[in-house]
């Protein structure tokens, strides 16, 4: 038996860098005020189908959607922030605390071709925040994502902002689209085709190469903004520049969901070759209202897991994986008998104690300490515990103590807290 398609396992041995960005992550977030929600990975087609649009690529060709034994047709989480915003809006949380700062890291799922950096179950870090329609929360997130993927060593860094207005404006935009795709009409593929009727911003965001040529010199939705759109974009750069955070203005930027209004960015990243974004995020401030909320501003980003752990290897991000505190080289069965239960004992304590119940000669248990970096081993045999001495070795300095049977885990477990 294999994984499927697209989807991995995440090993032992790769787990360092997870979890040294999930601490980096939880503890900026946490000093920022955001905090940690858990929410399912199954929920109702429907939730994903009306916030992140019928004719977005992720709801028409990516979900994993199926019927329960009820009829009920539910859907894997392809993201986050629709499940957020249910879960928002489902317990009242704006009547408790009208500003609410989340964030979540978890697998979503999308059935997009498998290729380098892109899963089936890929890994999320999500942050949103209910409640702030300012511009200075937009750009509290650019900067938090910008200080975490700096803390996390990463270099070549390029945060693309852009404005897609709101629906005051996006009427003349659409407007302005439409005349300009009239005449290319035909250059398009068929998907977009049909999105000039049913979705025309969409079609920015199209991968086919001749639907790419013909938006060559399309109208920009800066460039159509209504003064309110205009006047929260520019606080958004002003307070960026003052931040010292680099970004550069990207008009083709639209993002693959259909929610975001106003501010839309990316961070990309050129360690893995070919641009390639992180993260991601944007505004969504009709969307709470959409389903089913009162009408609430709101604002998030997602970061790409798995690709970051990509950058950070290779960056050749060094994580220190300690060993144990203390291994017991025990040579006999009666000293493998002691071996285990103070093994036991001292992991209680909270000292981290590895011993080998193979019954290896002295050599290949020294071998084996080494090997797994303990920083005490304690040797027991028969004469030892015939002595009832023991010697402990600090593997650093290879001073060596000796220790008397009585009372030996707790003497133990001071010496190597010491
Ligand atoms: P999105 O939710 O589409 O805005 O994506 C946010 C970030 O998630 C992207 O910038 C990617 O880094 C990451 N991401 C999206 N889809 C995948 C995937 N299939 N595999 C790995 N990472 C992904």
């Amino acid at each position: 038996m294999q994984t499927i398609r697209g989807f991995r396992d995440i090993l032992p041995e790769q787990i360092a860098l997870w979890q040294k960005v999930e601490q980096e992550a939880a503890a900026l977030f946490e000093s920022f005020g955001y905090r940690e929600i858990r929410i399912p990975i199954v929920e109702k087609t429907a939730l994903f189908a009306r916030s992140i649009g019928e004719t977005t690529d992720i709801v028409e060709k990516e979900m994993y959607t199926f019927e329960d034994r009820t009829g009920d047709m539910l859907t894997l989480r392809p993201e986050a922030t629709a499940s957020i915003c249910r879960a928002y809006i489902q317990h009242k949380m704006y009547a408790a605390e009208p500003v609410r700062k989340f964030y979540l890291t978890g697998p979503m799922f999308r059935r997009e071709r498998p290729q380098k950096g892109r899963y089936r179950q890929f890994y999320q870090i999500d942050a949103e925040v209910f409640g702030v329609e300012s511009p200075y929360i937009d750009s509290e997130l650019i900067f938090l994502l910008h200080t975490l993927l700096r803390r996390l060593g990463l270099e070549g860094l390029s945060a693309h902002i852009n404005s897609l207005g709101c629906p005051v404006c996006r009427p003349d935009f659409q407007k302005a689209l439409l005349d300009f795709l009239g005449e290319r009409k035909d250059n398009l593929c068929e998907n977009c085709k049909r999105r000039l009727v049913k979705n025309p911003l969409r079609i920015l965001d199209c991968k086919v190469e001749t639907c790419r040529q013909a938006l060559e010199g399309s109208p920009a939705t800066v460039d159509h903004l209504c003064p309110d759109c205009r006047t929260h974009f520019e606080t958004v750069k002003t307070s960026l520049e003052k931040l010292g955070v680099d970004f550069m203005i990207d008009d083709t930027l639209v993002r693959g969901l259909d929610y975001y209004t106003r501010t839309a960015w990316e961070v990309q990243t050129t360690t893995l070759g070919a641009q390639s974004a992180v993260a991601g995020g944007g505004r969504y401030d009709r969307l709470v209202e959409e389903l089913g909320g009162p009408s609430t501003p709101a604002i998030g980003f997602a970061i790409g897991f798995d690709r970051l752990v990509e950058v950070m290897e290779q960056l050749d991000t060094q994580v220190c994986e300690k060993g144990p505190d203390l291994f017991i080289v025990s040579l006999g069965a009666d000293a493998q008998a002691y071996a285990f239960e103070w093994s036991c004992r001292l992991n209680t304590m909270g000292i981290r104690t590895d011993s080998d119940f193979r019954g290896k000669s002295m050599k290949a248990l020294m071998k084996r300490a080494n090997k797994v970096n303990a920083a005490f081993v304690l040797i027991i045999g028969d004469n030892e515990l015939a002595q009832k001495k023991l010697v402990l070795r600090n593997m650093a300095t290879k001073e060596q103590t000796e220790i008397g049977l009585d009372n030996l885990v707790n003497d133990l477990a001071q010496l190597i807290k010491n």
